[in-house]
Formats: C-alpha cells, structure tokens, sequence
C-alpha cells in the first residue's frame, strides 16, 4: 500500500491556489493572442490586448488575474492503492484556508446560502472524487468566477429535440449571458447522464486542455460545430461584439436513460484558471501499521 502525507497535500494546494489565481495556462495565453491577431473588430481586438496585459501585471506582480477569486473546485483522482489514515477533504481546505488567508484573496464564500455569513477563509471547497488505478494522487484546482458561473445553465430536454436541440440551447445559454460570465469563454457541454452527472461533466470539460481531441466521434463534431456557431454569435470579448466569443468548446457525454435528455452547459470566464498536480504515494509498510 502507498501513502500521501497529508502535508503535502496541503502544501501542493496551497501552492497551486497561489500560483492559479494570477497566472493563465501557456495554451490559454496562446489562445488569446491568436484571437488578438485574427480579430476583426478593433473594440474587440484592444480588450483581447488589455486581458493579455493584464496578465502581465498580475504575474509581475504577484496579484490575482481578477478581483473574484472565486469559488474553489477540485477534482480528484485517487490510486486504489493509497491508503490515507486522514481526512483529505480537511486536508483541501486547510490548503485552500491557507492560501486564502495568508496571499489575501478575496474570501467569497457564505456558510449558508441564505444568511450570507462569510467563512472568511473561502472554505469549504467544492470537491469531486474518482478513483483511478494505481498508487497517485491526482488533484486538479479551479478557483471559479461567481459570473461566469452563474451564467452556465443546465436543462432537461426531451429526446427528440436530439441534437439541434442540444446545438441551440448551448447557443442560447451564450447569448442570454452577453458580457455577464466575462468572455471569451472556455464552454463546457455535459451530455447525458442525469440531472447532476450532467452538470458534473460539463464542469469537468471546461478542466480538459484547449488541445485535448475527444476519442468520441459524436462529441468531437458537436464541439467542432459548436465552436464555429458560438464565435460567429457576435458576443465577443465582454460581450462588446467581435468573432472571439470562445476559445474553447469541451463536450463529456455519459448514457443516459430512454426518457432523458440531460444537458449542462459550464461556462469558464476569460480568467480561467486551474492547475493540477500528481503526488505519487511513497509505499509503506503493512507490518507496522498492524
Ligand atoms: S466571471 Fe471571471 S473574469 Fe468575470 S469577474 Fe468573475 S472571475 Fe473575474
């Protein structure tokens, strides 16, 4: 059997949260300046310019990308071969309480929806866990904007609306959203499933790399499609017009029941930030923990 010290998860979550608030992906960054260069419209060109700039500045000098440093997201894949003699949710939120406080992030997290009361360290993190064979402790971290978030949607379509019906609400959900969820996006499409595995595949597509190509044939066309039909919205950068509506369209699918149709729809702002790290579990000694 194989452990993780908790330490290290806290650090390695600590550290990941510090770095991803103000630093963008390499491919993201690429993304942007691609945009820049094929834009069209001027207004649209200069905040493409004005968002890589400001990237600059938040990465020299180490301040966040945005004022919203968001809602904390993880995703964990777990080796079946690890044991852990602690509670690695705690072990999440220790990092995330501790980079929270000691980088001054904004802390934008209420105890209860409805009394508003602010945990004042951006705990508790949002956590999601798959296991995965092996002895490695996967653990993907996105600090998610309140605006975009509230922007993504998730709808219960019938059957028979097929795939127009999936084409034309993803549409709809980019265009009610304007400027609101900060584009250009990265767009996250869960099909199938139920009501919460839906939502839980698009929030997991919006993770996949800009370059990733899904093996899924259906998929694939649906986010080739997709991309070319969001960007020709005239949504734009912040919602001010222009081609550059999204950099990115991930599309998950998963079976679904006869009756459904679920889709989710996760849109990720401009500042989209995640990281990710691989903690390989040093083996111990099954003897001694008899
Ligand atoms: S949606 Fe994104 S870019 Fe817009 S305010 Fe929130 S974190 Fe910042």
């Amino acid at each position: 059997m194989y452990k993780v010290e908790r330490k290290d998860v806290i650090e390695n979550v600590k550290r990941m949260m510090l770095y991803s608030v103000q630093t963008l992906h390499k491919e993201v960054i690429d993304a942007f300046e691609k945009a820049s260069d094929e834009e069209n419209n001027p207004l649209a060109k200069s905040i493409l310019d004005k968002i890589l700039e400001n990237h600059e500045i938040a990465n020299s000098k180490d301040i966040p990308l945005c004022q919203d440093t968001g809602i904390v997201v993880c995703f964990l894949e777990i080796g079946r071969e690890l044991v852990f003699d602690y509670d690695l949710e705690e072990a999440i939120n220790v990092g995330v309480s501790q980079a929270y406080i000691d980088g001054y992030l904004r802390k934008s997290i209420v105890r209860h929806p409805l009394n508003r009361i602010n945990t004042m360290d951006n705990t508790p993190a949002v956590i999601h866990h798959q296991f995965i064979p092996g002895n490695k402790l996967i653990i993907h971290i996105a600090p998610k904007g309140g605006g975009s978030e509230n922007m993504s949607t998730l709808r219960m379509l019938s059957p028979s609306e097929g795939r127009d019906g999936v084409i034309n609400f993803v549409l709809e959900t980019i265009k009610n959203a304007g400027g609101r969820a900060c584009p250009p996006l990265i767009v996250g499409v869960g099909i199938g499933g139920n009501f919460e595995k839906c939502a839980w595949l698009a929030k997991k597509a919006i993770l996949r790399p800009l370059d990733d190509v899904t093996e899924n044939e259906i998929d694939r066309n649906l986010e080739i499609e997709l991309m070319d039909k969001i960007n020709k919205l005239d949504v734009g950068p912040m919602g001010l017009g222009g081609n550059t509506t999204c950099i990115g369209v991930k599309v998950n699918s998963y079976p679904c029941h006869i009756a459904s149709l679920p889709v989710a729809v996760n849109l990720q702002c401009h500042s989209a930030r995640k990281d990710e790290v691989i903690l390989v579990g040093k083996e111990i000694n099954n003897t001694n923990n008899r």
